[in-house]
């Protein structure tokens, strides 16, 4: 049986793309016993921002949300879960885990298919083989991966593919196809616009080049013309009927439409000046070129001096060029071949120079982060391909030409396969802890506040539909302030501080939406802080001096609402850097405490000494700890346990009360603090490790080892 090209290309993608499915399935399987990676009966995802697009999907699904919740109903990833959700007859939590697994694989189509432009098959299905599971591909589109990858690098391997053909074929046809790509890659992720710019560049560059050596340049001047036009910085669907419009005209009058084609694409390029094409570009722009000039702290209209968040994040160290190879090609051989391949590929197929971009993209992870690494993976990936591909060329025999494919594919495709087995990555919450937050969901109001840090943010809002002030997207230095104010500070300043901020962020949000006229002074208010806003409010110029009164009965807003604070144990292993964000002199932006927090969880013990590792060693008998070696006075050692009936129990042994350090050995937990005074007394540690609350503040509500929930009472 012979097939055709067309039936040959149709096989190898449904191959291609099982494989990559299946491939994704390891995950699963792995972890296929794990109760506690599940909820409601289905795996729960393994990334952080995923909630954030469930959060929206799901009051997209429901038909409302709550104003001011920042669920993000107007994004593509949600828009599109939920159209799933509508139309597929399986649970939420099955589609968002298993988004990423089919959208992604969609990738071997536009890989198959440019390897069917070079006139060589088998090497766009090799490619696509390697490309949909390479190291980083994976670990950005596995299943759980519920984030905006599993489409990223789809939308420019079908721009790339359709704009090889567009060049090659100048069939009509494509011209539609580049533009729709480019209308939906838009729609997916705005910041698509790098990859455009660049990609339009390049076939500037061409058409100059025709020009001046007098070829025919009119077809690909009509395609520029169609993707400037796509790139407009409208509505998706203006920029969808301009240009059918456009290819019915160039239907109906080609001669008519060439003579004009010039002003067109004048046109065009002024529409994307004026919309603000050519914006984004210019900000990067300054930021390369005036580096220094990048604020790195974050100064409100007060000049208040906030942390900010760059501060935590180390700078970006260069990355070793054997991850960085690895994260392309999963091995450094293959990744160097696949450079030679695709440089080989470029001098025989010079069309093949329009994988540049992406190429480039990839190569900005050196600078940029590992994130972008992902780019790269189909152009190399097509280049390894095409080095196999010309090396088996060179056997005669058949049978031998064929051996030597597949023993080099597999050869390829191994060392990433092996990373696969090996990336074993957790859920982001377990169940208990998702039990936690589905009770809460019985218990507070859609209108009511969760107060945690940031990170578990997201997670909250989709499982316990509240709101929150910070999540995975508004974690700036001034937004952290009071929630990390309200964990670690004593219980009087925190409580008032939830609900100062709670209604600050709700009154803000308001008149942010009237959009009214302001007063230059309530305009004064508005653009600083939450915290300077407060203080000028209660006649304080100094915020300093507002924040002490914080611990007094202060006059507060007027109650809108519930507010719950959520404190898991999952934080204790960040709360050094939770205390970054509010151990500050807001006027000066100096620290204004030296804070001392160590967690030991790999705790050695004989009969006289307890070491808790990193120079810590606890004298059992004489009750003294020695850090290095100085002998440091404990204040007291604290037990915590849980009884039979699951309540806690605290046994405290007083040892020094003039001493500034306090030790707790959470037994269950088998984790040992130790900790200073300050900390000590802090909201975080007296709710969630003592359960030593005010009863005039708080009420506890749901309490579990993993996380504890408080409501505010004031
Ligand atoms: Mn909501």
């Amino acid at each position: 049986m012979t097939l055709s090209e067309n039936q040959k290309t149709f096989f190898y993608i449904i191959v291609a793309f099982i494989f990559s499915i299946a491939v994704r399935f390891i995950w699963v399987e792995q972890f296929s016993s794990v109760e506690q990676f599940k909820f409601n009966n289905q795996f729960m995802i393994n990334t952080n921002d995923g909630y954030y697009w469930a959060e929206g999907a799901r009051d997209l699904v429901n038909g409302f949300h709550q104003e001011g919740d920042l669920s993000p109903i107007d994004t593509a990833a949600s828009q599109l879960t939920a159209f799933f959700v509508k139309i597929l007859p399986f649970s939420f939590e099955t589609i968002i885990l298993y988004m990423p697994v089919f959208l992604s694989s969609l990738l071997v189509i536009p890989i198959i298919l440019v390897g069917k432009s070079l006139g060589k098959l088998e090497v766009g299905f090799i490619a696509a083989l390697l490309g949909s599971i390479a190291w980083s591909y994976y670990n950005r589109t596995m299943v759980g991966y519920y984030d905006t990858d599993m489409l990223n690098i789809v939308f420019p391997s079908f721009l790339l593919w359709s704009l090889i053909w567009a060049i090659r074929t100048r069939e009509d046809k494509y011209l539609i196809f580049t533009s729709l790509d480019i209308i939906l890659y838009r729609w997916w992720y705005p910041q698509s616009y790098s990859l455009e710019i660049a990609f339009f560049t390049l076939i500037s560059l061409y058409v100059i080049y025709q020009y001046i050596n007098k070829e025919d340049f009119k077809f690909n001047l009509t395609l520029l013309t169609f993707m400037m036009f796509a790139m407009i910085y409208v509505n998706g669907l203006i920029k969808l009927a301009i240009v059918v419009s456009l290819f019915i005209f160039l239907k109906l009058k080609k001669e008519k439409f060439y003579k004009v084609i010039f002003y067109l694409f004048g046109l065009a390029l002024i529409l994307f000046l004026f919309s603000g094409g050519f914006n984004p570009i210019w900000g990067k722009l300054k930021a390369y070129v005036f580096k220094d000039s990048i604020i790195v702290t974050d100064l409100d209209e007060l000049k208040l001096h906030f942390f900010t968040v760059m501060q935590t994040v180390r700078e970006a160290d260069q990355i070793p060029f054997n991850t960085f190879a690895n994260r392309i090609s999963g091995n450094v051989i293959v990744f160097i071949l696949s450079i030679i391949g695709y440089i080989w590929l470029m001098i025989k197929r010079p069309i093949m120079l329009l994988g540049l971009p992406l190429l480039g993209l990839g190569f900005l992870a050196t600078s940029g982060g590992l994130r972008f690494t992902i780019y790269a993976v189909p152009v190399l990936a097509l280049g390894i391909a095409f080095l196999i591909h010309e090396v088996a060329e060179l056997f005669k025999n058949k049978f031998l030409k064929y051996t030597v494919l597949v023993v080099l594919t597999i050869a390829v495709l191994s060392p990433n396969i092996k990373h696969i087995i090996g990336y074993r990555v957790p859920t982001v919450f377990t169940k208990n802890e998702v039990l936690v937050l589905d009770k809460l969901k019985h218990i507070a109001k859609r209108e009511d506040y969760v107060v945690s840090w940031w990170d578990y943010g997201y997670p909250i809002r989709y499982y316990a539909d509240v709101k929150t002030l910070v999540d995975g997207g508004k974690h700036s230095g001034r937004v952290n302030f009071p929630v990390s104010f309200s964990l670690l500070s004593d219980q009087k300043s925190s409580a008032n501080m939830m609900r100062l901020d709670v209604e600050y962020t709700e009154k803000r949000f308001w008149i942010d939406k009237k959009e009214e006229n302001l007063s230059t002074d309530k305009k004064t208010k508005l653009e600083s802080s939450n915290i300077g806003w407060m203080a000028l409010d209660y006649g304080y110029k100094n915020v300093n001096s507002f924040l002490d009164t914080l611990k007094t009965d202060i006059k507060l807003p007027k109650k809108t609402r519930d507010i719950y604070l959520y404190l898991p144990n999952r934080m204790m292993g960040i709360l050094p850097t939770v205390d970054l964000f509010s151990n500050l002199d807001l006027q000066t932006g100096n620290k204004k405490y030296n804070t001392f927090f160590y967690i030991s969880r790999n705790f050695r013990e004989n009969l006289q000494i307890l070491d808790l590792g990193q120079g810590l060693r606890f004298n059992k008998q004489k009750a003294t700890l020695n850090i290095g070696n100085n002998k440091v006075p404990i204040n007291s050692l604290i037990i915590t346990k849980y009884d039979k009936n699951g309540k806690l129990q605290v046994e405290k042994k007083d040892l020094n009360p003039l001493a500034n350090l306090y030790m707790i050995f959470m037994k269950n937990y088998h984790q040992i603090l130790v900790m200073d005074a300050r900390v000590f007394n802090s909201t975080y540690i007296q709710l969630f490790v003592l359960e030593n609350y005010d009863k005039k503040l708080f009420e506890p509500v749901i309490m579990t080892p993993l996380a504890k929930v408080y409501k505010l009472k004031i």
